[in-house]
């Protein structure tokens, strides 16, 4: 196969640092004003990568405090202003589009083929999407202001592209930022805010403050920050909303999801099988919208699962620097035990695991095969927690309706995927499903125009777009008046 890709330029960086990080305050690194530090590992080896400074609320101060005196003259900058640091934003992304790559590579253990062709793109073109919103923040927005400093708080399963879906907008509409990583992987936020500080940004418009839970609880308590932006677990997000009510601060909740993928008889049956790969092999199933539950209407369900399995068996797992890998390393040994745990548990319960005989990588990375489940009741843990790894869980339908029914049977309504070739069909299908986006013939597509979010226990709040902009503003009480009163 392909040579390996050349990691040498993100291992300088690192050296460059002496492999040891302060939060990015000011426009400048600082270590923890408690001193504090943690360890962070290379999923693909287990080995060392940094050491990283462990935020408490001094740091969270300090953070809100830069990021407080550089909003007023980040406001008064005008939208047209911000627009050209955000084009700004976008090119340094592009120009450092291989390093960005490589790094996230490294640290989070996705392969190179997805943060070279998915992560970094997508990041650039959210930049210059909302370079957009910024341009047309006098006109579209008129009589709306911003929020102020807000806190946001993203997880490990896109590190750079949770982090351009939060400042983005925020940074476009007039807003600063505290910005809390995960703590797997928070180095190219680190570089990401680096490279931003050399490309003009003013110091304290964006804020990096690394660390655990904790440092997030930090983050979400500051009675200094006006609103939280949150991705992660429901877990948390339920603790969040709970620390947040009545402190008027705004609050937007991205959570987790258990997304049905619907494949009719009439599906085009190879389309669909690529469907489920990417549904659910893509970044190793670490996706909140992944199509996690299958269901396959029965009169095709022998033959698409045995093509299915056939097709599992051409991925390839390996180091995530390989050009040739379809699926890198999961992110932590916890996460590991996490998904062993569960799928241990949809066999107890009766399902049946067909684990892809592919050969994992030795030494004391983190892998786990492609895995299929079936015979998995609707009712069983598998078919209802979300896994979040690469575990698709199958299940069978007669009829539409009951592919509804049983689509809906989750407490999450983040995505749904349906696969027929009855256009009418899947239209009618679409509007019933309790989901923030219906993908149809396809899945996992991202949009920096289109708002994402979730309903019921996948969250609440719209990432992207028109909607995902009117989240990072409050209206002016005189907009509020009626134009007759407004005298
Ligand atoms: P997590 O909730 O454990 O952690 C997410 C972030 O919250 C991390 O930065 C973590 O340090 C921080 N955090 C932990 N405890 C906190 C607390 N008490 N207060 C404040 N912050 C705290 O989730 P995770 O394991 O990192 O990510 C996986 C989850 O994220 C999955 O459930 C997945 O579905 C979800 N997710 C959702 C979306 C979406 O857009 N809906 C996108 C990606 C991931």
């Amino acid at each position: 196969g392909p040579a390996p890709e050349a990691d040498g330029p993100a291992r300088d960086w690192l050296r460059r640092h002496e492999a040891r990080f302060g939060h990015f305050i000011g426009g400048a690194f600082r270590p923890s004003a408690e001193g504090g530090t943690f360890e962070t590992r290379e999923p693909a080896t287990g080995k060392p990568l940094a050491t990283l400074a462990s935020g408490t609320t001094a740091d969270v101060d300090a953070a809100v405090e830069a990021a407080r005196q550089a909003q007023a003259h980040w406001q008064k900058l005008g939208g047209h202003g911000r627009a050209r640091h955000l084009y700004a934003l976008a090119r340094m992304v592009q120009r450092h589009g291989r390093l960005l790559a490589v790094l996230e590579a490294i640290d989070n253990g996705k392969p190179i083929r997805e943060t070279r062709d998915l992560d970094v793109p997508l990041v650039a073109w959210h930049f210059l999407h909302h370079a957009g919103w910024a341009q047309l923040q006098e006109s579209e927005f008129a009589g709306y202001s911003p929020l102020g400093v807000v806190g946001q708080i993203i997880p490990w399963n896109f590190p750079l592209l949770m982090l351009a879906w939060k400042i983005a907008p925020a940074l476009a509409l007039g807003n600063t930022v505290v910005l809390k990583p995960a703590e797997y992987t928070s180095l190219t936020a680190l570089l990401f805010a680096e490279l931003a500080s050399e490309a003009g940004l003013p110091d304290g418009v964006l804020n990096v403050v690394t660390g655990p839970g904790e440092t997030g609880a930090a983050i979400v308590e500051h009675p200094g920050i006006d609103k939280i932006a949150f991705t992660g677990s429901t877990e948390i997000g339920r603790i969040i909303r709970e620390t947040t009510a009545g402190s008027g601060k705004k609050l937007t909740l991205e959570l987790g999801g258990k997304s049905p993928f619907i494949v009719f008889e009439d599906a085009d049956l190879d389309a669909a099988v690529e469907g489920v790969v990417d549904a659910i092999w893509f970044n190793q199933g670490q996706v909140c919208c992944a199509g996690s539950r299958l269901l396959v209407q029965e009169g095709i369900a022998p033959e698409f699962l045995m093509r299915l399995k056939r097709r599992m068996e051409t991925l390839r797992v390996g180091s995530p620097l390989d050009k040739a890998v379809d699926m890198g390393a999961i992110v932590d040994p916890v996460q590991l035990r996490r998904i062993e745990e569960l799928v241990a548990a949809g066999i107890k319960e009766g399902a049946v695991a067909h684990r892809a005989p592919v050969a994992l990588p030795e030494g004391d990375g983190s892998f786990y095969p492609p895995t299929l489940l079936t015979e998995v009741h609707p009712s069983s843990i598998v078919a209802r927690e979300e896994i979040f790894g690469p575990v698709a869980v199958a299940m069978t339908f007669r009829t539409p309706d009951e592919a509804v029914m049983l689509a809906n049977n989750s407490r999450y309504g983040l995505a749904a995927s349906i696969w027929s070739e009855t256009v009418g069909l899947a239209l009618d299908i679409a509007p019933k499903l309790q989901a923030g986006v219906v993908w149809i013939n396809a899945t996992n597509l991202f949009d920096a125009a289109v708002g994402f979010g979730g309903y019921r226990e996948s969250g609440f709040g719209r990432e992207g777009g028109r909607e995902g902009a009117l989240e990072y503003l409050k209206p002016d009480a005189w907009a509020n008046r009626r134009p007759r009163e407004a005298t």
